[in-house]
This record gives structure tokens, C-alpha cells and sequence, in this order.
């Protein structure tokens, strides 16, 4: 029987996932629902040249069951780091070639999602503006009598109606800065904000993690800058760097960490020993998610608060030349690192700017307008400490009464909270593959009715 499957958001996550759809779904339609380009979203679509991966081209495939297929793609060794705009377009590319290999089975609706009305059937599609009429099985779905699925309704008045939604409409907006300046960014991946800011005047960048850098890189790119980039956090941490040679994961013996302690002095007694630190950080990586919810709620808070930031740095490493660049910039006196607080840092009017570098922030606040819809009419719930949405261990997501949607999944960056380890590719790619292989009919059972 041919159901749909409505992806919401088409970054990323939502090729991923609709690739693995078509693979596992045999017969299933989906109906993707993006604003703009299939495979751009925040990491990819908005990236300039001198932005690139934070990870080697090996890891980054999009095919599970292929590892080197973006290495062969690219051109690129595994051990690269390519530009982010590419693997963009590599996205884009895997999207169009799984599209056409299932001729019939993909519609993209060029629009975006205001509501997510669970139990409404089977089906699909709706032409018309401006409310939309409900015409179920035009565009080829099959109603499915009480199936349960779901209406999407979008903001060009039509709705699409599915036998499963997955929201994929990326992570939290980043952590909102309680700033007052004439000139405060707060989202600076919005194109041309930064390109638009004088040269000679000092900017003052909140965060020094990677979107700090980026935002560096850019605001230096031309070579025309005068005056310092001023980036301040807390701790005035910046990423770790890749060496430039990949080298085997090693895996610490975590068997008889019982708390949280245990583990981070396993892990520190590890690295120390070793001759490079990297190796037992990505070691730990198919890990993390388990040993995260084997914490108590108390222990993830006290990661949170202490040692996550510092985790980041270790974990997600800037490219060596990235890293090379932030160097040449700090000697040259244009890039500044300090520690201190956003709100009491002095001489602010004489920066030119002050750009929201801060990365994500906590849900509800951070939420968009659908994660926000869908909160607030207590159809999804937030997930531990208010990281992302609450999910089953299958990536369903719970009501605000604890009922999990049978037909209503999230997958990406949201689910931090329920799991660790949810905003790079590999993770996603192994997410995307799980869900469609969930969200596949099952065989009816022998001699049950
Ligand atoms: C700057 C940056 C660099 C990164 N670099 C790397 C890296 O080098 N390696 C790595 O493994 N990972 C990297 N990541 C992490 C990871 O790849 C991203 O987090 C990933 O792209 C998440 O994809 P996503 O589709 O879930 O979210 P997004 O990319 O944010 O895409 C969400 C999509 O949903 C759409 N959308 C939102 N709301 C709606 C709605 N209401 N209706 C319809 N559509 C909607 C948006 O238009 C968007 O296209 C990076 C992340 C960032 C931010």
C-alpha cells in the first residue's frame, strides 16, 4: 500500500532522511516541504569559500551502506577538509539523484510549515491559496482509512496530508543576548549583514566557538580590515584543531565507569597516555550517546554547566588551515580572544557592531515559529534540559501528556537532550536509516487477524 511520508524542512537532515526513504520505503511517496533550496539550511546553503568542514571528507558521506561516496564525489582524500558550500552541492546533488531514481515518488513544496495537525489521515496534497481545499489522494498518495498521520499545514494556504511527518526543521535559534547596541546582530548567518560592517571599526563577536571563527574569517576575508575582531566568551575558549594527518580511533576502556566522574577521569588518564589526545576523543564517539543517558538528570546538568563547553573545543575541531588563518590573524592583531563577561564589557559604543556568535540557545525560547506552534498546543514536549524536543528512543516525539505520536518523528539537531551526539552528518546519516527502517510496514503476523 503506497502511504506518505511528509519530510518538514529539506537541510540536511531532510535529504538524509528522504533518501532513506525512497531506499527502505519501496512504494512510499514523500512530500518534502522546504522554503528553499533542497540541502542548503544554516551549515551549508549560506557557507562562503573560505568556510569549510569541520570534518574530513571520509566521514562525511551521505550513504550509509558507502562510506567513500562524497570522497568520490569531491575528488577529495579522506582526510580532507572541503569547503561547506560543496558538500552543499553534494547534498544537493545526492537529493537530485535519489529524486530521479524513483521517478513519481518525491514532491517538493516550495513553502513553509505553520502547523502540524496529528490523526488526520492518509493522503495527500492541496492546490489553491489562501486556506486551501483538502482534495485527499490528488498528487498520487492513498488514503488510509484511520491511519493517523498527519496534516501539515503550510503558509501558502494548502496542507499536506501524510500516514507519517518528520520534522526536520534543524536546531534551536541561537541563545538570544541581553545586548543593548545600535548595530547588534543577532543572526549572522543572515546574508550580507557582516560584509556590510566598516573596516576600520573595531567588532565585537559574543562566543569564541566555531561560529565565532567563521564569522572572523569573513569579517577578514577581503584584507581590507583595519581594526581588531574582539571575540569574548566566559571562558574565552576557541576550538581545538585537527592535525592534519587522521589517525585511528582509540577507544578508552569504559567498562567500569559507574558516574560521571569515573568516566571523565578514565577519559583524561586516556588521553594523557596517549601520544595524541584526538584519537581517544573520537574514539569515545559511538559511544556518547549511551553514556549520556546512562547519566543521572543531576550528573548531564553538571556536564552541562562544567565541562560541555569544554568538550565542544576537543570534540569539534576547526580544519587545520582554519586554524592556521585564526593564527595569522591573532599575530597580526586583528583577532582577539578574551574572557569576560557580555554584559559589562567596557567601551561597547566604540565597537562598530556587536554580532551574536553565542550558538544555540535553550528551547522555549529558541524555538521557530512550528517548534513554537507545536509547544505551545502541547503537542510535542521539551526534552532534558530544555536542549531540544522529547523524543522515545526511536526519535517519535511525546506530547505535552507523555503520549508518543505513533506517526509523528523528529530527527537532527532537536534531539539533543534525549541523545548527545545529534548535529554532525554521521550521526544524522545513521538516524535518517533507523527511521525509515522504523517507519517501514511491518508483515502482518502469521495467524493473527
Ligand atoms: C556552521 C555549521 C557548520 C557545520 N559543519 C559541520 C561539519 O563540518 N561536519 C558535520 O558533520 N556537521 C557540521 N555541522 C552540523 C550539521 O551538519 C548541521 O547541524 C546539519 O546541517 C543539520 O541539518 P538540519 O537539516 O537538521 O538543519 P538545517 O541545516 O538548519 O536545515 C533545516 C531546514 O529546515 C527548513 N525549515 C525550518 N523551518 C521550517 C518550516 N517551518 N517549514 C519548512 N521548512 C523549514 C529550513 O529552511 C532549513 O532548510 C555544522 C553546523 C553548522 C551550523
Amino acid at each position: 500500500m503506497r502511504r506518505t511520508v511528509a519530510v518538514v524542512g529539506g537541510g540536511c537532515s531532510g535529504v538524509l532522511v528522504t533518501r532513506e526513504l525512497l531506499r527502505c520505503g519501496e512504494d512510499d511517496h514523500v512530500v518534502l516541504v522546504e522554503p528553499g533550496e533542497p540541502g542548503g539550511g544554516v551549515a551549508y546553503g549560506n557557507a562562503q569559500p573560505w568556510h569549510l568542514l569541520n570534518s574530513r571528507a571520509g566521514a562525511m558521506s551521505a550513504d550509509p551502506d558507502d562510506p567513500d561516496h562524497f570522497v568520490r564525489w569531491s575528488g577529495a582524500a579522506p582526510a580532507d577538509f572541503r569547503p561547506r558550500r560543496e558538500y552543499g552541492r553534494y547534498l544537493r546533488a545526492v537529493f537530485d539523484e535519489a529524486v530521479a531514481a524513483h521517478p513519481g515518488r518525491v514532491e517538493v513544496r516550495r513553502a513553509r510549515a505553520t502547523r502540524i495537525v496529528p490523526g488526520a489521515g492518509g493522503g495527500t496534497v492541496v492546490p489553491g491559496a489562501g486556506g486551501g481545499t483538502v482534495v485527499p489522494g490528488a498528487g498520487g498518495g492513498t488514503v488510509v482509512p484511520g491511519a493517523g498521520g498527519g496534516t501539515v499545514v503550510l503558509d501558502d494556504g494548502t496542507r499536506v496530508r501524510a500516514d507519517h511527518v518528520v520534522l526536520a526543521v534543524g536546531g534551536p535559534t541561537v541563545a538570544r543576548q541581553p545586548f543593548e547596541h545600535p548595530r547588534y546582530i543577532d543572526d549572522p548567518w543572515r546574508p550580507g549583514v557582516l560584509e556590510a560592517l566598516p573596516a576600520d571599526r573595531p567588532v565585537l563577536l559574543v562566543g569564541t566557538g566555531l561560529t565565532a571563527v567563521d564569522v572572523a574569517l569573513t569579517l577578514t576575508a577581503d584584507g581590507r580590515r583595519t581594526a581588531p575582531v574582539v571575540a569574548i566568551s566566559r571562558r574565552g575558549l576557541l576550538p581545538l584543531t585537527h592535525t592534519v594527518d587522521a589517525a585511528p580511533p582509540a577507544v578508552p576502556d569504559l567498562d567500569d565507569c559507574a558516574t560521571l566522574r569515573d568516566v571523565v577521569r578514565t577519559v583524561r588518564a586516556a588521553a594523557g597516555e596517549a601520544a595524541d589526545w584526538r584519537p581517544v576523543v573520537d574514539g569515545m564517539r559511538p559511544y556518547l550517546d549511551r553514556l549520556w543517558v546512562a547519566l543521572t538528570p543531576q550528573e548531564q546538568g553538571a556536564f552541562l554547566r562544567h565541562l560541555a563547553r569544554a568538550w565542544e573545543c576537543h570534540r569539534h575541531r576547526m580544519a587545520p588551515e582554519v586554524a592556521a588563518r585564526v593564527v595569522a590573524l591573532r599575530e597580526a592583531g586583528l583577532l582577539e580572544i578574551r574572557r569576560g563577561g557580555v554584559a559589562a564589557w567596557p567601551g561597547l559604543a566604540d565597537y562598530a557592531a556587536v554580532v551574536n556568535c553565542a550558538g544555540p540557545g535553550r528551547l522555549p525560547g529558541a524555538a521557530g515559529p512550528l517548534v513554537g506552534a507545536l509547544l505551545e498546543e502541547g503537542l510535542v514536549r521539551l526534552g532534558p534540559h530544555d536542549l531540544g524536543l522529547d523524543i522515545d528512543p526511536a526519535g517519535r516525539l511525546v506530547a505535552a501528556d507523555g503520549r508518543v505520536h505513533e506517526r509523528l518523528w523528529l530527527i537532527g539537531p532537536l534531539r539533543r537532550g534525549a541523545q548527545w551526539e545529534t548535529t554532525a552528518v554521521p550521526e544524522i546519516r545513521a538516524q535518517a536509516h533507523r527511521l525509515a527502517t522504523d517507519l517501514r510496514p511491518r508483515p502482518a503476523l502469521a495467524g493473527v487477524a
